[in-house]
């Protein structure tokens, strides 16, 4: 197990979902609990391999790892994380999910928060690997998503090349939230959207149809409706397929009964995500192990799960270029 875990950790990989508060370390999380005199829930604390029985279990975990952060110079510790978890995967593409309506609720620039996190990106070497996703949540109200936004059109670049939103499905419609992903979209901003995750396929089709979004955040809630995943594979929409995270939080009802396996049987254009390795005690190269021995795929398989990352990321052409060059020189 070792030596395929070896063999796969060396291999370049492209990760266009993650969030950047999920890749925090145990030895950041408890730095910056004891420095800000904050606490920090046990299991978290602990670094167990845990599991949420309902999305409002795992939001609070995520908003206890936000609440150590209480100035903007502690996202130089967050940048560090993610720094380490992009280089030990071996990922030469990640985009990274951030959502900062939290921070900017307690007085943080937006553009300071960039700032910091791309000097410290920079300073390691990694501007052209580590881009961002500004995300709002659809449960806070179209109001705040044009704020966020707002943001991301005043900081321009930042090494951001996409718009999401997270947050609760059910009780939400994301087609509130039509115009504002137009106007991104004109401003030359890429756009995501986290569905079918909670939410069924109709939450999917709403995705699809009103945000135009050419990618969907897990969608593995797709796999009950025929006409469904026959038009996300017609359209060539990319699946961004989180297994462990789906596992963790209850959405499947083991590794093994992931819908994953039929989507590649069918064909469907998807790449392999971590979602929140610091969350889940995790990987992404563990992901990789996890799909090869759980399913027995081979490595053509992720090989080509990296293809698709790379033509469904929103970097510009010529850098997907050369990431399709490198996945296919070196896998
Ligand atoms: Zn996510």
């Amino acid at each position: 197990m070792q030596q395929l875990k070896d063999q796969l950790q060396a291999l370049p990989k492209i990760e266009l979902h993650v969030h950047l508060e999920a890749c925090i370390s145990l030895g950041t999380l408890q730095y910056l609990a004891k420095k800000n005199n904050i606490n920090i829930p046990k299991h978290l604390s602990q670094g167990d391999n845990i599991s949420f029985r309902n999305f409002d279990e795992f939001v609070q975990t995520f908003y206890a790892i936000c609440n150590v952060i209480t100035e903007e110079s502690d996202f130089k510790f967050l940048a560090k994380d993610l720094i380490d978890y992009v280089k030990r995967n071996n990922i030469i593409y990640c985009e990274v999910s951030f959502t900062p309506i939290i921070y900017l609720n307690k007085g943080f620039s937006f553009f300071k928060i960039m700032e910091i996190l791309n000097n410290e990106i920079a300073f390691n070497g990694l501007s052209g690997v580590i881009y961002f996703i500004i995300d709002t949540q659809r449960d806070h109200g179209l109001g705040i998503g044009e704020m966020v936004f707002n943001k991301v059109l005043q900081t321009k670049n930042a090494n951001i090349v996409g718009i999401g939103m997270t947050g609760l499905e059910i009780g939400y419609n994301s087609a509130d939230y039509t115009n504002l992903y137009r106007k991104m979209y004109d401003a030359g901003y890429g756009g995501t959207v986290h569905a079918g995750e909670y939410g069924g396929a109709a939450a999917v089709w709403t995705c699809l149809n009103d945000l135009k979004v050419k990618r969907i955040g897990h969608g593995i809630q797709s796999i009950t409706d025929d006409k469904l995943m026959n038009y996300i594979k017609e359209h060539n929409i990319h699946l961004e397929v989180s297994p462990t995270s789906n596992v963790r939080l209850c959405r499947t009802d083991s590794y093994a009964k992931h819908p994953i396996k039929k989507f590649i049987e069918m064909g469907i254009n998807l790449g392999i995500n971590s979602d929140d390795p610091g969350i889940f005690n995790t990987d992404l190269t563990d992901e990789y192990v996890n799909l090869l021995t759980t399913f027995n795929f081979d490595t053509g398989v992720l090989k080509q799960c990296n293809i698709n990352a790379a033509n469904a990321a929103f970097a510009p052409v010529e850098k997907k270029q050369y990431l399709l060059t490198t996945i296919n020189h070196l896998w």
